[in-house]
C-alpha cells in the first residue's frame, strides 16, 4: 500500500468501549467484528439517541403543530445540517435523505438519467462495483436503449486509469463510480477521475458507501455531482441514507417517487412539487433512523475522521502482512491504495466454511461474492472470505483472526 506507514502504534484509538455490541462472547469467545463493510456497530450514543427520541419525542415530522412533531422535526432537519457539514455540500437543498446508498443510487438512474438518455448514450461504470452501482445503470439503460460500458481492472483489483480515460467519449452521459470498492478495498482516486469526466462534459456518481465511514469526504472538494452513502456503514440506523447532488441539477430533476411531503399543493388537474429536499422524500421518513444518523455523524466528528483512517491504515498493513504470511492464504485485492478490507482465500477450503469455523471461534467476518459477482468472475472465485476493520477493531483482533485462519486450517489438512 502506498500510505506512510506510522513509525510506531500510537496513532491506534482505543473506542471498543464505546460500542456495546462488542462486549459480547459469541460461541464461548469474545466477539472480534470483522464485518464491517457490511454493517458497522453503532456507538452508545447512537443507540441513546434512538431511544431518547422513541420514549420521548416520537411523532411525524413536518406536518404538526404540536410540541412532539416540532421536536421530532427539530432533531431529524437538525440531522440534516449536520450532514450538509460532514460532506461540505452548499446547502441543505443538496442533501436528500434516502433509505440507503441502493435508493440514492436508483433515484439518479430514474430521475436524472431516464429522462436525458435514448439509444446512443452510454453510462460508464467500472469493474469494481457493487451490485448498487451496476444494476440500476443496467435497468435504465433496459429502459431507454442506451448502452453501459465497463473499464477493466488490472489483477491487484485496481480500475486501469488509461482505460477509463479512453472510454471518457462525447455519448458517455454519466459516471457511477466507487469511492472505495466494499469487495477488495480499492480507493479509486475520485478526485482525479472526477476531473478528467469534467474534460469531456460528463455527469459523475460516486458510490460513497465504503468512503465516508473511513475518511474526509468533501464533495465540492471532489467536484462530483452525486455522491450516494448509506447510514449503517457509518455507525448509524439501517434504513438511513443520504443523496448528495449538487442543487442546479436537482433542481431540474423531476420527482422519483409521489406522495405526502413531497408536494406543496396537490389538485386533480395538477400538484406543485415541494421545493428541494423534499421534492425527492415522498411519504414519512425514517425518522428515529436519521435522528440517529446525526448521532453517528456527531460520533464520527468528535472523533476525527483522519485519525480513524490513520488507525485503520495502520491495522490494514498489519493484517495484510500477518495474512499473507499465512502459508497457503492468496490475498485478493492488494491494490496500491486500499482502505479498511481484506478479500482472501484458503487453499483447499470453502471461503463458506472458513466462514463457519471462524464463527466457531468468535470471529465474524464475512463470505460470498460480496454483491460484486463480477469481482468474483475477474478473479476467478465463487466468492471469498473478507475481513472488513472498522475504528474499534485491534491489533489483538487481527491476531485472533490469523489464530482462527491456522485452526481452519488445520481442521482441513
Ligand atoms: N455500494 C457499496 C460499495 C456497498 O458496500 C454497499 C453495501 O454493501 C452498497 C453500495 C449498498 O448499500 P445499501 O445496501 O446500504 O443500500
Amino acid at each position: 500500500m502506498s500510505h506512510a506507514q506510522p513509525a510506531s502504534d500510537s496513532v491506534l484509538l482505543d473506542v471498543r468501549a464505546d460500542f456495546p455490541a462488542l462486549d459480547q462472547s459469541v460461541n464461548g469467545h469474545p466477539l472480534v467484528y470483522l464485518d464491517s463493510a457490511a454493517s458497522a456497530q453503532q456507538p452508545s450514543s447512537v443507540i441513546d439517541m434512538v431511544a431518547e427520541y422513541q420514549a420521548h419525542d416520537h411523532s411525524n415530522v413536518h406536518r404538526g403543530v404540536h410540541t412532539l412533531s416540532h421536536r421530532a422535526t427539530e432533531a431529524y432537519e437538525g440531522a440534516r445540517d449536520k450532514l450538509v457539514r460532514f460532506v461540505n455540500a452548499s446547502s441543505r437543498s443538496e442533501i436528500v435523505l434516502t433509505s440507503g446508498t441502493t435508493e440514492s443510487i436508483n433515484l439518479v438512474a430514474q430521475s436524472f438519467c431516464r429522462p436525458k438518455i435514448g439509444p446512443g448514450d452510454k453510462i460508464l461504470i467500472t469493474h469494481l462495483e457493487h451490485h448498487a452501482n451496476i444494476v440500476p445503470w443496467q435497468i435504465v439503460c433496459e429502459q431507454t436503449g442506451a448502452e453501459l460500458v465497463v473499464a477493466p481492472i488490472d489483477d491487484r483489483g485496481q480500475v486501469k486509469p488509461d482505460e477509463l480515460r479512453a472510454l471518457m467519449t462525447d455519448d458517455v452521459f454519466l459516471l457511477g463510480i466507487g469511492h472505495v470498492s466494499n469487495a477488495l478495498g480499492t480507493v479509486n482516486p475520485v478526485k482525479e477521475i472526477v476531473r478528467w469526466a469534467k474534460e469531456c462534459d460528463i455527469a459523475v456518481l460516486i458510490d460513497g458507501a465504503q468512503g465516508v465511514p473511513h475518511m474526509n469526504v468533501d464533495v465540492q472538494d471532489i467536484g462530483c455531482d452525486f455522491y450516494a452513502f448509506s447510514g449503517h456503514k457509518m455507525f448509524g440506523p439501517t434504513g438511513t441514507g443520504v443523496l448528495y447532488g449538487r442543487e442546479e441539477l436537482l433542481e431540474a430533476m423531476p420527482p422519483w417517487k409521489g406522495g405526502g411531503d413531497m408536494i406543496l399543493e396537490v389538485r386533480f388537474d395538477g400538484t406543485v412539487y415541494n421545493e428541494l429536499p423534499y421534492k425527492f422524500e415522498a411519504g414519512t421518513p425514517n425518522i428515529a433512523g436519521v435522528i440517529g444518523l446525526g448521532a453517528a455523524v456527531d460520533y464520527l466528528t468528535n472523533l476525527d475522521l483522519d485519525r480513524v483512517a490513520a488507525h485503520e491504515h495502520y491495522l490494514l498493513s498489519y493484517l495484510m502482512d500477518k495474512l499473507g504470511a499465512v502459508d497457503g492464504v492468496r490475498l485478493i485485492g492488494t491494490a496500491e491504495t486500499k482502505a479498511s478490507v481484506q478479500s482472501f482465500e484458503i487453499d483447499g477450503v470453502h471461503p463458506h466454511d472458513v466462514g463457519t469455523i471462524l464463527d466457531h471461534q468468535g470471529v465474524a467476518i464475512r463470505t460470498g461474492h460480496h454483491c460484486a459477482m463480477p469481482v468474483m468472475d475477474f478473479f476467478g472465485v465463487p466468492g471469498t472470505a473478507r475481513a472488513s476493520l472498522a475504528m474499534y477493531n485491534s491489533v489483538e483482533d487481527v491476531d485472533r483472526l490469523v489464530d482462527a485462519i491456522d485452526k481452519a486450517k488445520q481442521i482441513f489438512a
